[in-house]
């Protein structure tokens, strides 16, 4: 039973419906999969919740998908986001993945000072983030927002959601896990860590927490997932 296999189909689902797949999901289907008509999978949207599905037909461009009962009702999730400055791509890679897994629901790629990476390839970061949540259970997809600039972001951040900035070596309480369902974020450095003026600019706001994970100097992309690990401990958001 733990191979099902599961696909995000962005569509409405409700029982008896039939829906169609997108060329790369039937190619997955058929040529990964090896999966046939009439063998069965599940579906879910981030909407309407998860749903059996059984393949009518598998073409080269769509399999046709036939809706049979709910398995499970969606559900209330986290509200975590995770704001990171984009390190080289295998990083990024681990970055989103691991974060889908632990339960964020928006990624920000974030532009700081030292980033070294000037550009990064949203496509990708949704297509990791999607196979991620198809592969952990979970009934959504994280949502990947544009790219921005760090000082953009700060002035434009809604001020009911706590955001909660990793800063090693700063004298910092230690981040905390955080009531379930609480609009909060995580913001991790760069390779080079923030500028002193980026962090003098941040720790002014109200809305932000400067955070510790830490005696040691972490890897960017070891502060995101032991971060938001800690953040999304609550059982209730299981
Ligand atoms: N180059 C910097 C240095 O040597 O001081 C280290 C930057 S670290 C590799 C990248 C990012 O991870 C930091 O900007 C910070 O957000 C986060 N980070 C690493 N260790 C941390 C710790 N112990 N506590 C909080 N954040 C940490």
């Amino acid at each position: 039973m733990g191979s099902i296999i599961r696909l995000y189909v962005p569509v409405p689902l409700a029982r008896d419906c039939v829906i169609a797949t997108t060329a790369a999901q039937a190619h997955y289907l058929a040529h990964v999969m090896r999966r046939r008509a009439g063998d069965a999978l599940r579906v879910f949207n981030g909407a309407d919740g998860e749903f059996d599905a059984t393949i009518e037909s598998i073409g080269r461009r769509s399999a046709r998908l036939a809706i049979t009962r709910q398995a499970r009702a969606q559900e209330r999730e986290p509200d975590c986001w995770l704001c990171f400055a984009p390190v080289k791509r295998d990083a990024s890679d681990l970055i989103i993945e691991k974060a889908t897994e632990l339960g964020v629901s928006a990624i920000h790629p974030v532009f700081t000072d030292r980033s070294q990476t000037a550009r990064v390839n949203l496509e990708r970061f949704a297509a990791i983030a999607t196979e991620a949540a198809e592969q952990s259970e979970r009934l959504s997809v994280p949502d990947i927002r544009s790219s921005v600039d760090l000082f953009r972001l700060i002035e434009t951040w809604p001020p009911e959601r706590r955001l909660f900035v990793a800063a090693e070596r700063a004298q910092a309480p230690s981040l905390v896990m955080v009531p379930p369902f609480q609009p909060v974020a995580l913001l991790v450095g760069p390779e080079g860590g923030f500028a002193p003026a980026e962090l003098d600019v941040l720790s002014r706001r109200a809305f932000v927490t400067i955070v510790s994970l830490g005696p040691r100097v972490l890897r960017a992309e070891t502060a995101a997932i032991a971060g938001l690990a800690r953040m999304l401990a609550s059982p209730e958001t299981d």
